[in-house]
């Protein structure tokens, strides 16, 4: 197993960000799980499976193959030789994935490949339960946080560049339901590992958020 750095923390507190440029200033690789359950919810809905359907759900992850390539500012995502990078970030997929990551079935599947893809590569591994379950013996976690309002004006920021027809109101509605699910599920719930350097992003630039993260892992 290479070194592992977790991040883990809800949506919108800027870990996919701080997670990428960390791991281009360290030389690791960024591995983006969200993108991972992202993916399955896009085949569940493409083929129109039922959330019930645990059975042809469980044969999706074994049969998926998800692969990432570094961009110089992107990381796009494919199944296979399909660049989903785009179809992946719509409200629908959203929500979608926030369900199919609650399965068993699901979180177990991408476990495996998340351990598996550590195995012969330093990673900087970003998440929901990064430092909880997937790498418990990680020797630096980071938990981001950010005030509701600001992590929904982010992301309602994010949409609006894409230029995506959204309401600021509309983001705050899907982003208080995905926190819910998210935190209340049985399995693997989003929270911080005991062991976890806790940031609050809400009023940090990007590059003080990184320069707090540097600090803690040339001290540790
Ligand atoms: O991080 P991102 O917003 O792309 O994640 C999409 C969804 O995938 C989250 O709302 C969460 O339900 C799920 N997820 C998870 N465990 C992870 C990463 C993401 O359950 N390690």
């Amino acid at each position: 197993m290479g070194d592992v750095i977790t991040i883990d923390g809800p949506a919108g507190s800027g870990k996919s960000t701080v997670a990428r440029l960390l791991a281009k200033r360290l030389g690791y690789t960024y591995l983006d799980t969200g993108a991972m359950y992202r993916a399955v919810a896009l085949l569940v809905r493409e083929r129109e499976i039922d959330l019930e359907n645990k059975e042809e759900i469980k044969s999706i992850c074994e049969n998926i193959d998800i692969r990432f390539l570094q961009d110089e500012d992107l990381q796009r995502v494919f199944i296979g030789d399909r660049d989903i990078t785009h179809d992946i970030r719509t409200s629908e997929i959203d929500m979608l994935s926030s369900h199919v990551s609650a399965i068993k079935e699901v979180r177990e599947a991408m476990t495996y490949l998340q351990r598996k893809i550590a195995q012969n590569r330093n990673i900087i591994a970003e998440g929901r339960d990064m430092g909880t379950v997937v790498f418990p013996d990680a020797k630096i976690k980071f938990f981001l946080t950010a005030s509701f309002e600001v992590r929904a004006k982010r992301r309602y920021l994010e949409r609006k560049e894409r230029g995506e027809d959204v309401t600021l109101d509309k983001i705050k509605e899907e982003l208080k339901k995905r926190d819910q699910q998210d935190e209340s599920r049985r399995i693997s719930p989003l929270k911080p590992a005991p062991d976890a350097t806790i940031i609050d992003t809400t009023d940090l630039a990007v590059e003080d958020v990184i320069n707090k993260m540097l600090f803690y892992i040339e001290k540790s």
